[in-house]
């Protein structure tokens, strides 16, 4: 399963595809529209990030984006669900669902994270 940017500057491999994506109401992800699909952070293998660049408000979420097309395509951020309570020592990666190509994104299963109020 690959993932592109509209622009195909960034490509990603997943192994499979995913079930589930979290759609965040906090101010970044309901700006840029991210519908992210969680996996382990070594699942996925970037084929290509031409134009990439990465944008972190706190330093703890990285948000990659394609500087010539302006698509959000992936992020990487600490594991809360670990359990750490400090700066958590694993990393999760997030894949902008919307950018799995011939993959109907409208059928994941969609869980709704209200970050707005919890971040
Ligand atoms: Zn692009």
């Amino acid at each position: 399963m690959i993932a592109t940017c509209v622009c195909g500057g960034t490509s990603i491999e997943l192994p499979e595809p995913p079930t589930h994506a979290t759609e965040c109401n906090c101010s970044y992800c309901s700006k840029v529209g991210g519908l992210w699909s969680y996996v382990p952070v070594d699942a996925p293998t970037i084929l290509k990030d031409e134009f990439g660049a990465v944008f972190s408000a706190s330093g703890f979420n990285q948000h990659h984006f394609c500087t010539r097309c302006g698509c959000q395509t992936y992020g990487i951020s600490p594991d809360w669900s670990l359990g750490d309570t400090e700066a958590p020592s694993g990393k999760k990666f997030a894949i902008n669902a919307r950018l799995l190509d011939n993959f109907y994104f409208e059928k994941l299963v969609i869980e709704p994270i209200d970050g707005r109020n919890l971040w």
